[in-house]
């Protein structure tokens, strides 16, 4: 440690002596403060001078120092009457907030007078006395510097002139005397006067602070009551105080809330018993017995009327170490808690059907997956996806839509078990996680039950509209992962599902996963198809089935794949589908089909297959406008198959785009004639040139008596409307001639020919040679196979093709 120096010590004693600076704006008021606590004093300097001056005449009034003693008293009680008089008199000035300088320096010499009247008397007495009475007198001038020291040490301008003269006095008394004591004496009363000077001056700096911490403290407590003041008037926010046991001793008076709340908070009642029962109150109630805050509890208040919210926030607080309540701020937070209770719900619940929705499905199906499945329970998640709802949307109309999918969730809810979550995951998606005791079969039996209740038809808007679903179906234990995984599984099965057919379930399975994992790669192989030139157009030959004159050929696509080889449409178009890639080879099939059809005879159309995707494509239009215009192909020629799945998708739109395409006279048929929801409705809504029997009646025609009613009804109900029809899928000679019979005007199937290359069509059509496809081969006789002229010999060749 450094050892300290003189230098360092004195300035320490000076920062402790020297008082601090006194602001200006609170001098007046300290100096207020200084006279009035010397003025309290003032009788009680007066009475200790009295009693001095007397006990000094009565001691050494026999002296020769009489005479002056006489008169000394006489100027003391002359002095002491005029400032008791002054004091009385000036009582009320006493009482001013503030005062002036000159009130000070007034004081300071009235003290100088009592003081200079005080060092006179060593002056007067010493010369003449003994040692008895220089020691009595000295007992009584160290006492009257002390006690006036102290008593006038709040003004120390007063406080020294008082003290100092007596002491000069004294040290001047002393110096007339010879014995060496009194030089010893006179040494020690300026020792006393330097340790008095420096008591008044550190007892002035320390009362100084205080009245400066005190002005400091009254300012910020009147701006705190601005403050709070304020608070209480504009915000919905209270202030509230309680005692020790917790009972509200502080009632707000100016709440900005209902009367209702204002009413349940009544002085002493018991500030946990304003809520209602939930965990921010247990912590309340904890925070409350073990002394501590607590910050923003948000909790009930049952006002009898309706349920508020409240905010609450305090702590303790003590007065001298001891605890005496709690202290805080409330707010009614009603309105916030509301729509934040609105909100959570919508993150969580479906708007349309209240049911959950996929984030809660999800929160559900982990802690599900955390259960322990025992050897007697199954979890399972069905995915659920409606199988006719676009078109109920497009045709009914959206609220139909919605009405629908709500009559749904309801049956869904109906079939379901009171503990099974049913959630909407969106669209027309749904998904239910239930939990069945007892083998599997309860599961596939629950889904049974569904899909039954599902396909039922639903009432909407008049009429019976029917929709069932598809079921994809997942088992689950805690084996699967995460949940992701889980609905992906889920998922894969409804795929399948849907590949079966409407209306049905599939429970997942390892191969869907494989499966999967190949349409993957198809996908990939496929985006490099188009690049590499691996698509193929196959022609299949389409006959009249009365002259069986080659009236047309079907162009069908196939895919040389370098690896697997030729792969058909039906193991890749649906992935194409699902990827969006069907667009872009739709395109290249019109384009391919029209290039080549360039060299069969003029009058033989080509038919080319649209996926229902397609016609969505903006480029639809223009490709087919193009290709023909670049092929010089009349558009009559062109026909154009579609199912009536393509009529399902935003009807209005779609049909605009056919109508355009039928206005520059390229033709229209309905493919598959029969196999979808409602043909006959689509016939009414669109003028189709043709309409082709789906090759499942064909098949079946030998064997099933239905099936020929149907085809015979349904070759009539296409004569009666004026339209031409093709029978698809004709192997045999019993259905060609049955067709025949029956009026169906063009046969195509494998008893006619097979798809084949454009180049292998050559037993039907003179087929032109790349390069001289604008040069006409014949009027007549571009027909190898059939011409009038060889009708015969092409009706025996007819009756020995054989399916190839
Ligand atoms: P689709 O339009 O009904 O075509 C007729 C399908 O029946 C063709 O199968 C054809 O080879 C087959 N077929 C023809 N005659 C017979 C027969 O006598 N018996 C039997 N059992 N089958 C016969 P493919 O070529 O495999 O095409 C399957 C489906 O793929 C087509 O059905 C069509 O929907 C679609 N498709 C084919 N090419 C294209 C295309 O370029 N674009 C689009 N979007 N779809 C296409
Ligand atoms: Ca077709
Ligand atoms: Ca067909």
């Amino acid at each position: 440690m450094e050892a300290k120096t003189p230098i360092t010590s004195i300035s320490a004693l000076g920062a402790m002596l020297n008082a601090p600076p006194i602001p200006d704006k609170i001098a007046g008021v300290i100096r207020a403060k200084q006279l009035q606590s010397v003025a309290a004093l003032v009788p009680t300097i007066m009475l200790a001078q009295l009693i001095s001056g007397a006990v000094l005449l009565v001691v050494f009034w026999n002296s020769e120092a009489d005479k002056f003693l006489s008169l000394w008293a006489t100027a003391l009680c002359f002095c002491s009457g005029g400032t008791m008089l002054r004091s009385v008199r000036g009582h009320e000035v006493h009482k001013l907030k503030t005062r002036s300088q000159a009130a000070i320096n007034r004081l300071a010499r009235a003290s100088a007078i009592s003081g200079i009247l005080w060092g006179i008397v060593p002056l007067i007495v010493m010369p003449f006395t003994d040692p008895i009475g220089h020691m009595a007198l000295g007992v009584i001038i160290v006492a009257m510097c002390f006690a006036g020291g102290f008593l006038l040490a709040r003004v120390p301008s007063a406080a020294f002139a008082f003290v100092l003269p007596i002491m000069l006095g004294h040290v001047v008394g002393m110096q007339l005397q010879d014995e060496y004591v009194h030089d010893l004496m006179a040494v020690l009363t300026l020792v006393y006067a330097c340790m008095l000077v420096v008591c008044v001056q550190w007892s002035y700096a320390k009362y100084v602070e205080q009245l400066i911490a005190e002005a400091a403290l009254q300012d910020q407590q009147q701006v705190i009551g601005l403050l709070l003041r304020d608070f209480e008037e504009t915000t919905s926010d209270w202030l509230w105080q309680t005692d020790a046991e917790g009972r509200l001793q502080e009632v707000p008076g100016n709440l900005n809330t209902d009367k209702a709340q204002y009413d349940i908070m009544q002085y002493n009642k018991v500030l946990v018993d304003l809520f209602g029962a939930c965990e921010a109150r247990t912590v309340l109630k904890k925070s409350l017995k073990r002394r501590v805050g607590f910050k923003d509890l948000m909790m009930p208040v049952d006002t009898g009327e309706h349920k508020v919210w409240w905010l609450l926030t305090g702590k303790p607080f003590f007065e001298d170490g001891f605890f005496v309540g709690f202290r805080g701020v409330a707010s009614d937070v009603t309105a916030a808690k509301e729509s934040e209770d609105r909100i959570a719900h919508l993150a969580h619940y479906d708007a349309l059907t209240g049911l959950p929705n996929r984030v809660t499905m999800l929160e559900t199906l982990e802690k599900r997956m955390r259960t322990k499945s025992t050897e007697d329970t199954h979890h399972a998640l069905l995915w659920l996806d409606l199988d006719n709802f676009k078109w109920v949307n497009d045709t009914l109309g959206h609220p139909a839509g919605d009405k629908l999918l709500q009559m749904v969730a309801d049956r869904i809810t109906q079939v379901c078990q009171a503990d099974d979550i049913v959630a909407r995951l969106g669209g027309d998606e749904f998904a239910i996680c239930i939990e069945r005791c007892g083998d599997r079969t309860a599961i596939e039996a629950f889904a049974d039950d569904l899909s039954k209740e599902l396909a039922q038809p639903y009432l909407l808007m008049g009429s019976a509209a029917r929709c069932s679903a598809s079921i994809g179906i997942r088992l689950f234990d805690n084996s699967v992962p995460d949940s992701e995984t889980l609905l992906k599984h889920a998922d894969l099965a409804l795929y399948q599902a849907k590949s079966n057919g409407r209306s049905g379930w599939c429970r997942f399975t390892p191969e869907l996963e494989l499966k999967a994992s190949e349409r993957r790669e198809i996908e990939e192989d496929l985006q490099r198809a188009l690049e590499n030139n691996e698509l193929r157009i196959y022609f299949q030959p389409q006959i009249d089935a009365k002259t069986h004159e080659l009236v047309g050929c079907e162009a069908l696509l196939r895919w040389q794949h370098p690896r697997k080889g030729l792969i058909y449409p039906s193991d890749f178009i649906s992935t194409a589908e699902d990827s969006g890639l069907i667009t872009r080879i739709g395109d290249w099939v019109i384009r391919a089909t029209l290039a080549q059809a360039k060299r069969l005879p003029d009058n033989v159309r080509v038919a080319v297959n649209i996926s229902p995707l397609q016609i969505h494509s903006a480029n639809l239009f223009t490709t087919i406008v193009n290709a023909l215009a670049a092929n010089e192909i009349d558009p009559e020629r062109l026909d154009l198959e579609i199912t009536e799945s393509v009529l399902m998708t935003d009807t209005d739109f779609t049909l605009e785009r056919l109508h355009q395409l039928k206005k520059i006279g390229v033709r229209i048929s309905l493919d598959d004639f029969g196999t979808g929801f409602s043909s006959l409705s689509y016939l009414r809504n669109f003028p189709f040139d043709k309409i082709k029997i789906d090759k499942s009646f064909i098949s079946d025609m030998e064997t099933s008596e239905d099936s020929r009613a149907i085809t015979v009804a349904t070759l009539g109900l296409a004569k009666a409307l004026g339209l031409n029809c093709t029978a698809e899928g004709v192997e045999t000679e019993f259905q060609s001639k049955f067709l025949s019979n029956n009026g169906c005007d063009e046969l195509q199937g494998y008893f006619i020919s097979r798809a084949q290359p454009i180049d292998k069509l050559g037993n039907f059509f003179d087929i032109k040679p790349v390069g001289l496809e604008h040069e006409r081969i014949g009027k007549t006789s571009h027909l190898k196979l059939v011409t009038p002229s060889t009708k015969r010999g092409a009706d025996q060749r007819f009756a020995g093709l054989k399916r190839q």
